[in-house]
């Protein structure tokens, strides 16, 4: 039954077009009915992400960039293997996902890192699509390519419906909303902000490291709904654990099983964490304000340096902005993704 929110969500996203066109709604309320629903459709791309790739079986692959963060055209392998198989390892993709936006000066990260999402949404997702180079042209492969394709276009037919309306502003504020929301989320399970420099990667168990490194996490505490409101985040350590269940619903299901293993075996499961107050604020405060540096081993190296001329430096250094242009021309090139 999992499917039935599901379409819910999408038909309610869907409804933006009539939205936009008759005025149906307040601003606000479309505003926040487009973040959330773009949030929890990730949920489904999420779980559909780690299905089968044959096109039918995991058809809802694509719903994984509609908070345009995501991109499934490399997310398949790069989450599926990377993410899942390297967890918070350093060869984890989700640690990079604030590498880019801590390199910006502080006073430009949030304009520079949205005119690179937007950029990878108006024309780099689609170069990059049309770009991969499959190592087979087999029929599942090129069916697989038109679902992303035909998705993205649905996406760019929502913007320019929306300047057609003449509601431009409600769409870039809806952007930009999501586009924060998410990436605070993305990093919200894990805790890659904690500098880990004894961590050892050696005589580990698989099963033992994905639930010390994952965190649960409640919004209203009703499981059903912080899925969605979670982007399928909220029952996590089940999900690394069992990764190829077909959808958040399984893991709630699952979780009391994996909870009573854990206790067998004398492993500790922390309590979930308040999605908002223990982690997106903490987090947001965090990238928002941290120096700006490059990721380096054990700790990263500030470009700027320490204190209030850190702070002053980092904003004067015209290295880093020559690459925060390139990095957007980049973005609708698809050269960033
Ligand atoms: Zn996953």
């Amino acid at each position: 039954m999992w499917w039935l929110p599901a379409s819910s969500c999408w038909s309610a996203d869907f409804l933006c077009f009539p939205a936009m066109y008759f005025g149906l709604v307040p601003c606000w309320v479309l505003v926040m009915g487009q973040v959330l629903t773009r949030t929890a459709l990730a949920a489904v791309g999420h779980y559909h992400c780690h299905r089968r790739k044959d096109g039918i079986h995991d058809w809802a692959d694509c719903f994984f960039d509609v908070q345009y963060v995501g991109a499934s055209e490399v997310l398949f392998d790069g989450h599926v293997m990377l993410h899942h198989l390297y967890t918070e390892t350093p060869a984890d993709v989700k640690r990079t996902v604030f590498n880019f936006v801590l390199t910006l000066p502080r006073i430009w990260r949030v304009p520079l890192f949205t005119m690179t999402k937007f950029g990878e949404f108006f024309s780099g997702h689609l170069v990059r699509i049309l770009n991969f180079e499959f190592r087979t042209r087999s029929k599942a492969q090129r069916f697989k390519e038109a679902q992303l394709i035909a998705f993205r276009c649905v996406m760019l037919a929502e913007f320019f419906w929306a300047c057609f309306c003449s509601r431009w502003q409600i769409w870039c504020l809806q952007f930009f909303c999501t586009v924060w929301l998410n990436m605070f989320l993305i990093v919200a399970s894990h805790d890659f902000e904690v500098v880990r420099e004894d961590q050892s990667y050696v005589g580990l168990d698989w099963g033992i490291f994905q639930i010390q490194h994952a965190l649960d996490t409640y919004i209203t505490g009703v499981q059903a709904v912080d899925l969605f409101l979670s982007a399928g985040l909220s029952c996590h350590r089940v999900h690394h654990c069992l990764p190829y269940q077909k959808s958040g619903f399984a893991n709630i299901v699952s979780l009391p099983a994996v909870k009573s293993t854990c206790e067998e075996f004398g492993v500790e499961w922390a309590p979930a964490r308040n999605l908002i107050l223990d982690r997106w604020f903490p987090l947001m405060w965090y990238y928002l304000t941290a120096p700006a540096q490059v990721p380096a081993i054990p700790a990263p190296i500030q470009t700027g340096g320490p204190g209030i001329w850190g702070f002053v430096k980092e904003h004067m250094l015209l290295r880093d902005y020559r690459r925060a242009v390139l990095s957007i021309w980049g973005s609708f090139t698809g050269a960033t993704i």
